[in-house]
């Protein structure tokens, strides 16, 4: 059979670069996250490409990217430097794009919270410019891994564009290839909300955004619910012919294939971890309802907080028995949105703590930091219960992870909010909709009351699921989709 190589195109590289103080040279920090774990080793395999930025602005942009470090045991190690290119941009225009438009537009809007969306300013004309450029870069890779496979049996190359930073790029390169000759197939996932019709009418390039997504053969979202809104905004906003039942859509003369695809988690990493990490909660008879969130606006934080206050408030038998930790990651602090949603928590948390708080017990445990996943696998594994309750989430790993770490003999809950797309698949977890903040507190109730042998049968169900569909499963579900393609053609198992 043939193979193809796969060519990722997304914001950031699956590494960044810093500059080491006192040599001055520049050294690769690895990333571990599941995506970069499942989609790092096609790449090396197929002898690939990644394009994106790599953290650092340069400022001459030729300047060789170091290979990896000896001792590097992480997936991206295998990757050499000839298989990276790395995108440079002004760093006024970058901030403008990346935060301007991405975190300050994009963002909410797709999250379906217009009224947290500014359209004002040059940050539209600023990601165009971005798009384009990401766009000049692919094709560069192209030519490179054509040349490299030049006389091979290889298929084209798949370029697989990510996420809403590049929602243009598609389009300039198929053109380009088009132009000039070069084979490809292109493909993009979204990794956030694709919104219904009449929140995504509201962007003024919506049009633009649209087409540059259709300049693909196949577009990926996490579930069918945000295939179905994009394939109904193909059709209002752009006349398109399409079809619902096999989610595709016309578009100049091409047929575009659209695919609910949803991304999983690296399970046997999250149970191996769960299997060896050492206690971090001393197990009192103290039950620990666990919240892990980024501190983002879309994860419904002081919503959780109140159905946590009323719970105590209609339920006192909890006090002194129950804690809820919460850990809060620092994210995007550079938006003004996010420093006074920082505040807002901080207040409630203090307000609530005040409001309870015992000799010998505090309500809410509170942490403002980054915690490692060796120690989140430990906190997975020793709640009794873990709250997932966004406003709205693409799909959230927080619920699999979990899962995957509950080993104990005895299992703890987990709470969803069915505005996060992982609330699709996992039905056997309570359901609860954070606007409703008393019946959030029942749900809470019933979670820590809920009887020994309904827990085992939920979680058993729970995990089952997310052992099967992991990441690499993702992985594999995305390269049948782009077509053509055996699984093992990129050369995974
Ligand atoms: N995470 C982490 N340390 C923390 C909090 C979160 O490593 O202190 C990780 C977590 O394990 C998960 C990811 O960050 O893999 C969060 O992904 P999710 O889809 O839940 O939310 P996102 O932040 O992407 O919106």
């Amino acid at each position: 059979s043939t193979k193809a190589s796969l060519i990722v195109v997304s914001n950031r590289l699956p590494f960044v670069l810093i500059r080491n103080a006192k040599t001055q040279e520049l050294e690769r920090r690895a990333s571990a996250g599941g995506l970069v774990t499942a989609v790092c080793p096609v790449v090396i395999k197929g002898s690939g490409l990644w394009v994106g930025w790599s953290g650092i602005h340069l400022e001459d942009p030729n300047e060789a990217i170091p290979e990896s470090n000896p001792n590097d045991q992480t997936p991206t190690a295998g990757l050499k430097s000839d298989q990276v290119v790395s995108v440079n941009i002004n760093a006024k225009i970058f901030d403008s794009y990346y935060n301007g438009c991405c975190n300050k537009i994009f963002w909410p809007l797709f999250h379906s919270m217009p009224g947290r969306a500014n359209f004002g300013g040059e940050h539209w004309h600023d990601y165009v410019t971005v798009n384009k450029h990401f766009a000049v870069r692919t094709i560069e890779a192209l030519e490179k891994c054509l040349a490299k496979n030049e006389g091979s049996d290889k298929s084209p190359p798949i370029v697989w564009i990510h996420d809403y930073h590049l929602m243009l790029a598609a389009n300039w390169v198929r053109e380009h290839a088009e132009e000039k000759n070069l084979p490809c197939r292109l493909a993009f996932f979204l990794h956030i909300p694709f919104p219904p019709w009449d929140i995504f009418r509201l962007l003024p390039w919506s049009d633009e955004i649209l087409q540059g997504m259709l300049g693909c053969d196949l577009v990926g979202f996490h579930i069918q619910d945000y295939c179905l809104n994009f394939v109904d905004c193909c059709q209002r906003n752009l006349g398109c012919r399409v079809d619902r039942n096999n989610l595709l859509v016309e578009h100049g003369g091409r047929t575009v294939r659209i695919r609910p695809l949803p991304i999983g988690i690296p399970y046997e990493r999250f149970v191996n971890l769960a299997t060896t990490a050492p206690k971090v909660l001393k197990t009192s008879k103290m039950q620990i309802i666990l919240g892990v969130d980024r501190l983002d606006y879309t994860k419904g934080l002081v919503h959780r907080l109140m159905a946590f206050e009323a719970l105590l408030l209609k339920y006192p038998q909890h006090k002194e028995k129950v804690s809820l930790l919460q850990i809060s990651v620092p994210s995007r602090t550079d938006v003004k949105e996010y420093r006074e949603l920082k505040e807002e928590v901080d207040q409630l948390v203090g307000r609530i703590n005040g409001r309870f708080t015992t000799a010998n017990w505090a309500p809410i445990r509170y942490i403002y930091d980054y915690v490692s996943q060796d120690e989140l696998a430990a906190l997975y594994r020793d709640a009794a219960v873990c709250l997932v309750t966004p406003l709205r989430d693409g799909m959230n790993l927080v619920a699999k992870e979990f899962v995957a770490c509950q080993i104990n003999e005895v299992p703890g809950v987990l709470v969803i909010s069915p505005f996060a797309g992982a609330g699709e698949m996992m039905h056997e977890a309570l359901l609860c909709n954070p606007y409703e903040v008393n019946e959030a507190a029942e749900v809470i109730h019933r979670a820590l009351t809920m009887p020994e042998d309904e827990r085992v049968l939920r979680m058993a169900r729970l995990r089952r699921r997310e052992a099967e569909c992991d990441v690499s499963h993702w992985m594999r579900c995305f390269l049948k989709a782009v077509g053509a393609l055996e699984m093992d053609d990129v050369g995974t198992t």
